[in-house]
């Protein structure tokens, strides 16, 4: 099933639209559509008189912050510290979180939640709600959320557009990907006749580095490795962020997320990964994009991750040695998609 029932849809809008208080949470790490995604529903409710905290778990050995690419979001002052979140939400609701640990320290929060609502569109989800809204056909899961305003009459205003439209280009690359259809470009359309600075916020995104960050991608990217027989004959290029790479440019992992898109431009290999070292502990995030060919989401979730199709991901605590070989063992056997 790729599409929410309409008992689904029913279940999901009742809690949303009966809820005085509601509680909202996205993935650790969050990307432009988890963060985008939960600060647009709530300046929407918290416009409409609803009292709204919103959050975000930190995964072991992280600290808490919004990741400076997104520091110009409106509504950021809806979110709370993980110690201050609520210990017990009447309603809960999730954001572009496949699974219960992606919640990182704050992943009990759903079995103490009245009503838990997963709102999401990746094809790994393991609907941990009470209520889940899983479309796994949504370009972002913003399409998602802008369904949920529309069905409760709720209105899109500049406040509520430019988080939703960072999330769409977000997940679609900039409406470069195969999910964006026709409804993509007309809900961007809508969004940016709310009066939102839609080039700035693009620009945030994809063209706004430090100078540290340029010098950084040309250190990793310069030791791209390519093995042309892995997944089967389609190809493997990898590269790794290490914590002292981080330290001698000054950055955190949050700021290396674009190293992958990058690399994976290489046009001699299928699949693309980048093994980025915690710099506290001695676990590997491990970020992975095919062209189409691997279910990258359904590799990665005998490797405890999971994600979509195109662009997926596992955390490994044995290296980036251990991590490597788990991964070209599991493309090994990997079935060739029709592209
Ligand atoms: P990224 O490489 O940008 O961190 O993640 C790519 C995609 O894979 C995103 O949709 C992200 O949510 C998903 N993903 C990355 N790591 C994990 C993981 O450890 N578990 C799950 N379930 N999904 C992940
Ligand atoms: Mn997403």
């Amino acid at each position: 099933m790729r599409a929410p029932s309409a008992q689904e849809w029913s279940d999901a809008l009742t809690a949303i639209g009966g809820a005085d208080d509601i509680a909202l949470l996205c993935h650790v790490g969050p990307d432009g559509d988890a963060l985008g995604s939960m600060l647009g529903l709530g300046a929407a409710l918290r416009a409409n008189g609803r009292s709204v905290v919103a959050s975000f778990g930190i995964a072991d050995g992280e600290t808490f912050g919004v990741p400076s690419t997104y520091s110009f979001l409106p509504a950021l002052d809806i979110l709370v510290e993980p110690a201050d979140f609520p210990a017990e939400p009447e309603v809960l609701v999730t954001f572009d979180t496949g699974s219960l640990d992606r919640l990182g320290s704050l992943s009990d929060r759903v079995a103490a939640a009245g009503t838990s609502v997963v709102v999401d569109h990746h094809a790994t989800n393991t609907r941990y709600g009470t209520v889940n809204l899983v479309d796994v056909d949504a370009a972002a899961t913003a399409v998602l959320v802008a369904e949920i305003l529309d069905r409760l009459g709720l209105p899109l205003t500049a406040e509520v557009a430019a988080p939703l439209y960072t999330a769409l280009v977000t997940d679609t690359g900039s409406f470069k990907y195969v999910a964006t259809t026709p409804s993509v470009h007309e809900l961007a359309a809508r969004l940016i006749a709310t009066g939102i600075e839609h080039d700035l916020i693009s620009r945030a995104i994809w063209d706004t580095a430090s100078l540290a960050y340029v010098r950084l991608l040309g250190d990793v990217c310069s030791r791209t490795e390519l093995d042309p027989g892995a997944a089967g004959g389609l190809g493997l290029v990898w590269t790794t962020v290490r914590p002292e790479d981080l330290q001698r440019h000054g950055l955190t992992l949050a700021d290396v997320e674009g190293v992958i898109d990058v690399v994976r431009t290489a046009q001699e290999a299928e699949v693309a990964a980048v093994f980025k070292g915690e710099p506290e502990t001695d676990s590997v995030r491990v970020s992975l994009r095919s062209k189409g060919a691997v279910d990258l989401g359904a590799l990665c979730v005998p490797l405890g991750g999971g994600g979509h199709r195109y662009a997926a991901g596992f955390t490994s605590h044995g290296g980036v040695e251990d991590a490597l070989d788990r991964l070209r063992s599991a493309l090994a056997t990997a079935p060739h998609l029709p592209t």
